[in-house]
């Protein structure tokens, strides 16, 4: 059995104090979640806040992105290793705003992947199709690139060190849900793809939607055979709306 897993996003958003009051909100929530497990990913400057918040509690936590790169003259950039003292359990690696606004490339986010990986990390590895390419009718051809590129580089069984998230980029942070049917279509598609090669991994991978999940849509989309979790933007910056679809998860 795959333990749903339930992970906010919080993106950009928040300040110290915003934080822990929702974090606060989380922890006093928690009780009536019965076996999903939640996990929040925060800003980088955030992580100490979130660590010292969270630590001996049930919930998980994590970072948004990370350097491919070990260490070195490299501005700005974060490594896993830092995050590591900082006890992340998560790292996102591949969302679509980092694909589309910071030219994050396949092989890029492969990279990412595997350095999260190897640091201990489970990296949260984020795939799925533009509206365009859905109309295209290619929204497998994307995904199966996307997943390729992380199997070539690491092999197919790094996925069972990891999580995927599939994230149609037309669902985030729109408004626009893919139907339960819709998105259990492509968590199946992605689940037989991976058997082909690997049942073990593929049985054991949790692969989680995002896209405009919330405390209203939550359920029917968590109800679905290959739905494990839930990868959340928004409503994870509310903590009775993201505690309602913790529930929902189990
Ligand atoms: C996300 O950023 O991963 C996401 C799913 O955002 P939202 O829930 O706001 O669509």
């Amino acid at each position: 059995m795959r333990q749903p897993l339930v992970a906010g996003n919080w993106k950009m958003n928040g300040s110290r104090a915003s934080i822990e009051s929702l974090l606060n909100g989380i922890k006093q929530g928690l009780g009536d979640v019965n076996n999903a497990e939640i996990a929040v990913c925060a800003p980088y400057v955030y992580l100490a806040d979130v660590e010292d918040q969270l630590q001996g509690t049930p919930v998980a936590w994590g970072a948004q992105n990370l350097s491919e790169i070990a260490s070195g003259a490299f501005t700005g950039e974060i490594s896993a290793s830092m995050l590591n003292d900082f006890h992340c359990k998560y790292a996102i690696v591949g969302h679509s705003e980092r694909r589309s606004l910071y030219g994050e490339d396949d092989a890029l986010v492969a990279a990412k992947y595997e350095v999260a990986r190897a640091a201990g990390m489970k990296p949260i590895l984020c795939v799925g199709e533009t509206l365009d390419e859905r109309e295209a009718g290619i929204t497998m051809e994307v995904v199966n690139r996307q997943l390729d590129a992380v199997i070539e580089k690491s092999g197919i069984e790094s996925l069972a060190d990891g999580v995927i998230a599939y994230e149609p980029v037309w669902a985030i942070g729109t408004g626009k849900t893919a139907t339960p049917e819709m998105a259990q279509e492509v968590h199946a598609a992605i689940r037989s793809k991976l058997a082909e090669n690997n049942a073990e991994v593929a049985a054991k991978v949790q692969i989680l939607y995002g896209g405009s999940m919330n405390a209203a849509n939550a359920a029917e989309l968590l109800a679905m055979e290959d739905i494990d979790g839930g990868l959340i933007g928004g409503a994870s910056l509310k903590s009775e709306d993201f505690l309602t679809i913790a529930r929902a998860a189990g």
